[in-house]
């Protein structure tokens, strides 16, 4: 895509209470992440995803799902949703009385076993059911496609099996997919070529990109697949966030410095600039693991 032609506007995906947080060995206080949540929805962001309900036996760090959703002030028009690993998930996210719920899967058999104890097949029949049931109750789904552009286990990743899963996906009814750099191995060829593959195959699933740190090459990638036509990009605020089942994983793509690059380049987000900064500013207060590893 010729710069003259970038949108006007894209859209920006907080990740930071689920996938920031949810790595972080020290258990973050339940009003401690309601207020990161409010603090995110007072800069402007859209949508936020907000926790995940997990079993608290594989992710202790979201023991406090239900808590969270009742204690954040949902604020008309903002998007919150949770990451669901199963039906029961989705219930509970359900019983919260949440519009959108977020499924993950692998590109990769290794790291979709490591992360999620299923194969990719066992996975793919379950956000299908998630979607029939979340369908029955008004409610939207979001899919993550983990290790898309290389995975820490097998390397490199044919794109052609992201771009099945993607297919697949939206024929079970996710309306959007989001296409995961989990371990930060994107580099701004396959960041324009891949999305750009996918999304024009994909007839009515939206496309997103989440990228992850990798010494500011997130930021390049973010740019190519702007240029590839993507116009929905994940972000966690603080750039908090790593895998805990992909070993070396660096925290997720900056939302403030995201916004920040959009801003110069005369591109909205709706998000205010100062604020997004102080609250990335604040997650990183909540975060022991930032301070452990050299990101
Ligand atoms: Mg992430």
């Amino acid at each position: 895509m010729d710069i003259d032609q970038f949108p006007k506007s894209v859209e920006i995906f907080e990740v930071g209470p689920r996938d920031g947080l949810q790595p972080e060995p020290v258990f973050v206080p339940t009003e401690k992440k309601i207020e990161l949540v409010d603090r995110l929805t007072d800069a402007g962001c859209p949508r936020i995803e907000v926790t995940s309900f997990v079993h608290p036996k594989w992710v202790p760090q979201m023991a406090d799902a239900k808590e969270v959703i009742a204690g954040i002030r949902q604020k008309p028009g903002v998007v919150y949703s949770a990451l669901i690993p199963n039906l029961r998930g989705l219930e509970l996210a359900i019983a919260a009385g949440l519009s959108e719920v977020v499924t993950i899967m692998s590109t990769s058999e290794s790291h979709n076993m490591k992360n999620l104890n299923m194969t990719r097949q066992q996975s793919l029949e379950q956000v299908r059911e998630i979607n029939r049931v979340a369908r029955e109750n008004g409610v939207r789904v979001r899919s993550y496609i983990a290790t898309v552009f290389g995975c820490p286990i097998e390397g490199a990743m044919d794109p052609q099996i992201a771009l099945d899963t993607a297919l697949r996906l939206e024929e079970y009814g996710s309306y959007e997919i989001s296409l995961g750099d989990t371990t930060g191995m994107a580099n701004p060829i396959s960041a324009y070529r891949i999305p750009k593959m996918i999304r024009e195959k994909l007839t009515k699933a939206r496309l997103a990109v989440h990228y992850h740190k990798y010494h500011g090459m997130e930021f390049a990638n973010n740019l190519a697949s702007l240029e590839a036509g993507i116009t929905i990009f994940d972000g966690a605020a603080g750039g908090l966030g790593g895998c805990p089942y992909a070993p070396g994983a660096k925290g997720n793509c900056q939302t403030e410095i995201l916004v920040e690059m959009f801003h110069r380049m005369g591109i909205q987000t709706g998000i205010d600039e100062e604020k997004i900064r102080e609250t990335g500013a604040f997650a990183q207060t909540l975060s022991t693991l930032l301070h452990q590893k050299c990101q």
